[in-house]
């Protein structure tokens, strides 16, 4: 068999942490330029939505970002420097932590769950969070709240202007077969996550039926695991995912 980088490369990683998220390390201009080194073409700073508690951006830090971003674009002829954020999925109307004002700053939108963000109605929020985190001890509970979660993430969806879910099925368990369905009718990718160990091979494989699009990032939040994405590719060729079909991939 083929060793699975002959088979696709990436050339975009558009998940990437910054200091501007509580918990990663290293700075925009230090993404880029480990981003320059792995040859990439493209990249994306994609920090924490504002109600993440302890990691999340702060809103005063949004137009320092821009600029930041803007800036670096300008002394870089050899890569694009994208300015995004990660929302967080705060309730079960799909309501998102990026409001209009933020998002009109944003080159690119991603959204996923996060546990430790901020509910965006506090009873609704809490039975989110208290059905997942039980859910892997009581499969009545986790029935129930894979309903709740993937009614969440298919009215975000539909909601807002979302480039890709990220980690779908990390951290709230989802309907895949639903919400891939909602991806492609909203043209929105699916992300297999090289850090989360998500999508999984069967996750990827189910999407793939329903016509998803999807994309391979790092989510790094160490400038040296910018464009690491070997356990995503792997997991995308073992579900014979086409290259076609994989945003930030060519051959
Ligand atoms: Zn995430
Ligand atoms: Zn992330």
């Amino acid at each position: 068999m083929k060793n699975s980088g002959d088979i696709m490369k990436i050339f975009a990683d558009y998940h990437t942490h910054s200091t501007y998220s509580g918990d990663a390390k290293g700075s925009i201009k230090e993404n880029v330029d480990a981003a320059k080194k792995k040859g990439l073409r493209e990249i994306a700073i994609t920090d924490h939505g504002p109600k993440h508690i302890g990691y999340g951006v702060k809103k005063k830090d949004i137009k320092k970002i821009r600029k930041e971003i803007d800036e670096l674009n300008r002394v870089n002829t050899d890569i694009e420097v994208k300015f995004g954020l990660e929302a967080n999925i705060i309730g079960i109307d799909g309501k998102i932590d990026v409001d209009e004002e933020i998002r009109e700053e944003l080159d690119i939108l991603l959204a996923g769950f996060h546990f430790g963000s901020m509910p965006d109605k506090l009873i609704e929020g809490a039975k989110i969070q208290i059905y997942n985190v039980l859910s892997p001890l009581l499969p009545s509970i986790e029935r129930k709240s894979r309903v709740i979660n993937t009614k969440s993430v298919v009215e975000a969806l539909k909601k807002y202007d979302i480039d890709i879910l990220t980690h779908p099925g990390a951290k709230a368990s989802i309907d895949t077969k639903e919400v891939a369905r909602a991806a492609v009718e909203n043209d929105t990718a699916l992300e297999i996550n090289s850090s989360h160990g998500y999508m999984t091979v069967e996750y990827i494989k189910i999407a793939m039926k329903e016509g998803a699009k999807f994309v391979i990032s790092s989510d790094a939040h160490r400038p040296e695991d910018v464009g690491n994405v070997k356990k995503g590719i792997e997991r995308a060729v073992q579900a014979n995912l086409s290259v076609e079909r994989i945003i930030n991939a060519e051959k």
